[in-house]
């Protein structure tokens, strides 16, 4: 039994009264809340900064962990894309896919993340997740811009997530972007995944390329197709933006929308009716196209924030404390709270995973971290379990 205390305790939410100590089991699980008043000093196990649940990151691909430091930073998306697609395709082995994975998971661990979701393309990185202490939701996710393909890229998908489930582990469909899926494959997806109760999520509004694409502007996404070699002269800009296009296709379900860099007002509030989230993912937006999202636009929108890492092929670093300092450094709108509980309660509710990770939990072993805060910066200091 562990009696842990600190000159905060942070619960996912908010901070538990001055005077709160952690009661724990021999196996790492909260037993209880209770005071300190109650128990003999010297049982305590007193730290100095602020306790808080494990780290939730929402949105990463561990798959693309190989492609540390491979692409060139500042391309803008359509570029980027091209050049993930071409570094994937220069062959790296199997093992360096693997031994990279399982890098960024210990990464992700020592970092104090407990729980994340996790974008997959192919099975690539299966192995590193049935063997991690990480808690993993995967999103098998698929794309196809020619509604003639919905049917077959949705059958693709529904494999791979088949194929996951026998390893025993836990995922949802998910939409690459409205650049890349047919607004037919989107609302595929999606209706899966409320058909399911499963969250889902789809890259948004990540570049102005997007908005030019949808509006029907001149736009660097025709230089990817035509390195795709693909002929997209039938698509016809919907005349909008990218995310009014597919939102109505967003029913009432759990969605995260990762990135935001783009969105505008209007498209904030379309998507806030949905009860969307909204994942940022902040030094991937600087590593990709050095933007970020202009953040006063989800002032009112706290509670469905969440943060996400991206992949390392677009960041240095899988640290939400390094994503949320980055936060704290470029906007004033956002409390400590706001932002601990981005990276706590709302990531697990936007997985659904509330009742394992996000939170204290009676019965449960969260995952605790010990941070400190000073000059506006977050540290993390340790894991405590
Ligand atoms: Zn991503």
């Amino acid at each position: 039994m562990r009696f842990l205390a600190a000159n905060r305790i942070f619960d996912g939410k908010q901070y538990l009264p001055e005077g709160s100590v952690l009661l724990l089991d021999s196996q790492n699980r909260l037993k209880e809340v209770v005071l300190e008043s109650a128990i003999e000093k010297k049982e305590i196990e007193f730290f100095d900064g602020i306790i808080t649940p494990g780290f939730v990151n929402t949105h990463c691909h561990l798959e693309l962990s190989h492609l540390k430091n491979k692409i060139q930073k500042h391309t803008g998306i359509p570029e980027f894309g091209k050049q993930i697609i071409t570094q994937r395709m220069s062959g790296f082995t199997k093992e360096e896919i693997f031994e990279n994975a399982n890098a960024a998971d210990k990464e992700m661990w020592d970092n104090g993340i407990v729980a994340v979701g996790d974008i997959s393309n192919n099975d690539d990185s299966f192995k590193t997740k049935q063997n991690s202490k990480l808690f993993y939701h995967t999103f098998v996710e698929v794309l196809g811009l020619n509604p003639i393909n919905q049917l077959m890229m949705l059958d693709f998908g529904l494999t791979i997530l088949k194929q996951l489930q026998q390893n025993n582990l836990t995922g949802s469909m998910a939409a690459h972007a409205p650049y890349s899926t047919s607004l037919e494959l989107i609302e595929s997806i999606a209706n899966y995944d409320k058909e399911n109760n499963l969250p889902f999520s789809i890259h948004n509004q990540e570049t102005e390329e997007e908005t030019k694409f949808f509006l029907g502007q001149e736009n660097d996404f025709k230089k990817l197709y035509d390195f795709l070699k693909l002929d997209i002269s039938w698509f016809k800009a919907p005349g909008c933006s990218s995310l009014k296009s597919f939102i109505d296709v967003v029913k009432n379900q759990r969605a995260i929308l990762v990135h935001n860099t783009f969105s505008s007002c209007e498209d904030v509030a379309l998507a806030s009716e949905k009860n969307c989230f909204f994942c940022f993912c902040p030094n991937a937006n600087l590593y990709i196209e050095n933007k970020l999202p202009d953040f006063n636009l989800f002032k009112n929108f706290t509670n469905s924030i969440c943060i996400g890492t991206d992949s390392l092929a677009s960041n240095d670093a899988l640290n939400l404390v390094e994503e949320v300092n980055l936060l704290l450094n470029n906007t004033a709108i956002f409390t400590l709270e706001n932002c601990l509980q981005m990276i706590t309660f709302n990531g697990a509710k936007a997985l659904n995973i509330t009742n394992e990770f996000g939170q204290l939990l009676v019965g449960k072993n969260a995952g605790l971290n010990l941070i400190d805060f000073k000059n506006n910066q977050l540290k993390f200091i340790k894991k405590l379990t």
